[in-house]
Parts: C-alpha cells; sequence; structure tokens
C-alpha cells in the first residue's frame, strides 16, 4: 500500500528547485475512479523559467552539467541505474496505482528504466567522431555534440519506461532537458527525477513541468529557446507540436504508435506464436504503441488458430493493478467512452465478438475496465482494421498466401512493428524486407522489450529513432572541423 509519503512533490522541478504552481491537478487511480493525489499545474512561465535553467545548466557559467566528462556522465548514469533498482518497489507501487497496469508488468517497467540508465551509461564514453581522409594538407575530423536544452514530451501508457527511453540517452549524450510528463500518469516520473536530484544530478539538467499539454505541453513545444523536440503520443498531437518546433527549425522525433501485424502462417509454431499473439494485445490493456493489434492469419489454419484463441481470450481476466490479473484498465473515463463507442459502431456493422475475457470477481466498481476481446468478421477496409483503437482488442483477418499476408501487412498509414511466424526462412527474409515498419520480429514478438534495439516509425507511427545506440546518436548532431596546414 502507498503511503503518503511515497508520492513525488506536487510541484515542478526547475534548476534542482521544487517549485509550486498556482494550481494542482487531480490525479486519478484508473482502478477505481478515487483520487489518488495532486500534481502541479505548470504554466508558460514554469516553462520559461526551466528552459532557462536548462540553458544554465548547458551553457552558463554555473552550467556544471555541460562541464562533466563523458566519463563522468557515464558513471552517474551507471549509478543512477542501482538506484531506481534499489527503489524499484515503490516506483513500481507508484506506476502501478498511476496507471492501472498489472504489479509485475509496472516492477518489469521499472526494471527496464534502470536497462536505459545501464545501457546508456555504458555508451556514454563510447560515442565519438570520425575523421576523413580529404587533401593531403587537411585534417578533417567530426565532433559528435549534444544539441543542448532536449524537450521532452511523453505519454501516460509507459511513463517509466519512456522516461528512462528519453532521459537517459539525451543526459548520455551531455544535453540538458526539459521533460513535460503525462497529466493522466506522472507519479513514477517525478519520483524518478526526485531521486536524480537527490543523487547528485547537478541542477538544471533535468527539469520537469507536469501539467496539461495544452498549457505546459504547448509551451515547451513552441518555446524558442529549444534545441531539440522528442515527442511520444498520438498522431494528432504529434502534428501539433512538430508544427510549433517547425517555427523555431527545431528537429523532432515523434514515436506517434501503431496499428501493428502479426503474421502467422500455417507452418508457424503455434504453441510459440498464440501466447504471443495474446501478450501482444493485451500488455498494458492494449495501450501500447507497439501493440500486435491486428492478427493476420492463413486461411488452411484460421479456424482452429481463432477457436484457440477465443478459449484463451474468454480465460482473460480484468482487475486493479495491485492484483495482477491479465489486464488493468484504461487510463480514463475518455478513453473508455472512446473504445466502448467504436465497439458499438463495430458491432452494428456486423462485426463479431468472437470471444471476451472477464471482469474478476472482486474487480473495483469505479474502473475504466473494457473487456479483452477479439473480432472477426470484419468488412474490407473497416475502420478497426486501421485506426489505433488503444485498448485490449484483437482484429482477425485471413490471408491466402504470401503475397495477400503483405498486401494486408502494409494496408495501413501506420508502420511501428511486425510479427513474422514461419518455419520458412525464405519468407521470412522476404517479409521482414518487403513490411513497411520501423521494427520487425521473427519467430518472436517485440524481443522482451529491447532496449538496445532501434525504434521507431515510418509513416503516420512517426520518424526518428529511439533506443540503442541509434537513439543516442539522434540527441546528438555532426559537426564537421577541416584544418589547412602545411
Ligand atoms: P496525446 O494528446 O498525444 O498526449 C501525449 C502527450 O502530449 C501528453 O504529455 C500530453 O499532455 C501532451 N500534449 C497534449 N496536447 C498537447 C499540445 N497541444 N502540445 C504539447 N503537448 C501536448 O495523447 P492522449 O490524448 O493522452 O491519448 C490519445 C490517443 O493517443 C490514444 O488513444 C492513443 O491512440 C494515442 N497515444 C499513443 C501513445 C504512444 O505510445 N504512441 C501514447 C499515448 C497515447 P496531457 O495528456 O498531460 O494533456
Ligand atoms: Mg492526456
Amino acid at each position: 500500500m502507498l503511503k503518503t509519503t511515497d508520492f513525488p512533490p506536487q510541484q515542478a522541478l526547475i534548476g534542482g528547485d521544487w517549485v509550486n504552481s498556482a494550481t494542482t491537478l487531480e490525479v486519478e487511480a484508473p482502478a477505481t475512479g478515487e483520487p489518488l493525489t495532486r500534481i502541479a499545474r505548470c504554466q508558460p512561465d514554469h516553462v520559461d523559467a526551466a528552459v532557462k535553467a536548462a540553458q544554465q545548466s548547458f551553457s552558463g557559467q554555473s552550467g556544471e552539467w555541460a562541464s562533466w566528462s563523458a566519463r563522468q556522465r557515464s558513471e552517474w548514469l551507471l549509478r543512477f541505474a542501482d538506484t531506481i533498482e534499489g527503489h524499484q518497489e515503490q516506483l513500481a507501487q507508484l506506476e502501478c496505482a498511476d496507471t492501472g497496469k498489472p504489479m509485475a508488468q509496472a516492477k518489469g517497467d521499472i526494471a527496464a528504466c534502470a536497462r536505459y540508465f545501464r545501457f546508456y551509461g555504458g555508451a556514454a564514453d563510447k560515442l565519438h567522431g570520425e575523421t576523413i581522409p580529404f587533401e593531403t594538407d587537411f585534417a578533417v575530423m567530426t565532433l559528435r555534440e549534444p544539441y543542448g536544452v532536449c524537450a521532452q514530451i511523453i505519454p501516460w501508457n509507459y511513463p517509466s519506461q519512456i522516461f528512462g527511453r528519453c532521459v537517459a540517452a539525451a543526459l548520455a549524450a551531455g544535453n540538458t532537458i526539459v521533460l513535460k510528463p503525462a497529466e493522466d500518469a506522472c507519479l513514477s516520473v517525478l519520483r524518478l527525477a526526485e531521486l536524480a536530484v537527490d543523487h547528485g544530478l547537478p541542477a538544471g539538467a533535468l527539469n520537469v513541468v507536469p501539467g496539461l499539454g495544452s498549457e505546459a505541453g504547448a509551451a515547451l513545444a513552441s518555446h524558442p529557446d529549444i534545441d531539440h523536440l522528442s515527442f511520444t503520443g498520438s498522431p494528432e498531437t504529434g502534428t501539433h507540436v512538430a508544427q510549433a518546433a517547425a517555427q523555431h527549425h527545431v528537429p523532432v522525433t515523434l514515436e506517434l504508435g501503431g496499428k501493428s501485424p502479426q503474421l502467422v502462417f500455417a507452418d508457424a509454431d503455434l504453441d510459440a506464436a498464440l501466447p504471443a499473439v495474446i501478450k501482444g494485445i493485451i500488455q498494458n490493456a492494449g495501450q501500447t504503441c507497439s501493440a500486435g493489434s491486428r492478427l493476420l492469419v492463413q486461411r488452411e489454419i484460421a479456424d482452429s488458430v481463432v477457436a484457440n484463441l477465443c478459449e484463451r481470450f474468454a480465460a482473460l481476466r480484468c482487475d486493479a493493478g495491485e492484483a495482477d490479473a491479465d489486464c488493468g484498465p484504461l487510463i480514463n473515463a475518455r478513453q473508455k467512452a472512446k473504445l466502448e463507442e467504436r465497439l458499438a459502431a463495430a458491432k452494428a456493422d456486423g462485426i463479431r465478438v468472437a470471444a471476451m475475457g472477464q471482469l474478476a470477481p472482486n474487480a473495483p466498481t469505479g474502473g475504466h475496465f473494457v473487456l479483452p476481446q477479439l473480432l472477426t468478421d470484419i468488412p474490407k477496409g473497416h475502420e478497426v482494421l486501421h485506426e489505433e483503437l488503444f485498448g485490449p482488442v484483437l482484429v482477425v483477418q485471413v490471408f491466402e498466401d504470401e503475397a495477400e499476408a503483405l498486401a494486408l501487412a502494409n494496408a495501413t498509414d501506420f508502420g511501428l512493428c511486425a510479427g513474422i511466424w514461419t518455419r520458412d526462412g525464405g519468407r521470412q527474409l522476404r517479409l521482414a524486407k518487403g513490411i513497411r515498419s520501423g521494427q520487425v520480429f521473427v519467430n518472436n514478438y517485440g524481443a522482451a522489450g529491447g532496449v538496445e534495439l532501434p525504434f521507431g516509425g515510418v509513416g503516420r507511427s512517426g520518424h526518428g529513432r529511439e533506443k540503442g545506440f541509434e537513439g543516442l546518436r539522434s540527441y546528438t548532431r555532426i559537426k564537421t572541423v577541416a584544418i589547412k596546414h602545411n
């Protein structure tokens, strides 16, 4: 059980100090609909002060962060990974209460956050430029430099993991940060920020401005003094923030979700594939950008696969995060209403709910639960096949052959991930090359999160890459130095 002292400050972190806002926002527990605590509601003046603090830390006279060598940054990040692990229980409880996700997943998310700090801690002093052979009287080198002040706007579905992914990489590369967490879930992020400052991160290297997207978020994306913007969330908000950043020619990384397919061929190892198909859609109650939300199955095994999945769906249980069931609630009443409206429209269009999970007997009554479900008999081109539903809803399509499977897989504007289940090596490679997406998994889905593996989208899923060394490089830019000598 969370105690009052477990909650982070109801303030913004600016220049190493916790700063009050004139008003605060209530934080609700999605599993019960009950209030949990409050958070600061930052306004443009907080964002401005946070950007100034980040600038000071990066380049000002008091810029302690700027004076740290790559080795010092590396050592701090590695130590901070240990700190996170030392607080795993409390951080997981915060994330579980705040998002409603099952406790086991929340613990895994905190472990992944620590892994980001360890990975980027290890990488911080191994990133370097090149020398280029040019004319004989020249020495030419490239310097890989941090951008400066990185604005990071993150969502509510994986607050601690996305904190790790963005913050560890940007700090490792030597940047400073102003982070706007999501109003709906930011308690673990605020606690992580508090731990970072308490464990010696120089003032201003990381600033956190909680509040509304339309207030703090919009002020940050349009701030003239940010040097880079990384955004994770919906395509619509992604367009807004990219337009705002473009006013000041600020480079952006956009991670905007997906409608990722899982392709199951008749020769697949179904004992491995089917549990992964289920996990790919119910993890985080389907509120995952990389959710495997479309199942494409080959005709000759379609009936038996659907029958098998129906049994698995019927066995799924929804409950509060603490109960550690298969599925937690959705994040808020708005997301639940939006999804239920789409499901009602789908039913009215003749789409069949082939199977559904259940609410656990003692699940709280006020929670935003939507039962996991499997949809079949879907008319060609129906919106459930190409729109992100962001809930535990799997849509099924049947294909005849590899060519049709590829065409269906690519019949979306999104392109984040894809899973291919087949024993045929040639087909694995042909499809891996043919599918339009940022990640392709063969005979697995998600590679257990893989902090080391570059991640990002194509088309409506966004652009730029996070995670792995690519993520670290994306927080740097190249300067070319050409020296003429005798
Ligand atoms: P969202 O609007 O894209 O929110 C993402 C982040 O952007 C939050 O921190 C949000 O702040 C902030 N934001 C909102 N409006 C902004 C603006 N005008 N300027 C700057 N920042 C702004 O997503 P949502 O409304 O929470 O969820 C809606 C849909 O987005 C979901 O149904 C899902 O399809 C998609 N989504 C995708 C991901 C993903 O991982 N790709 C994650 C979350 C949601 P506040 O929320 O605090 O207002
Ligand atoms: Mg929101």
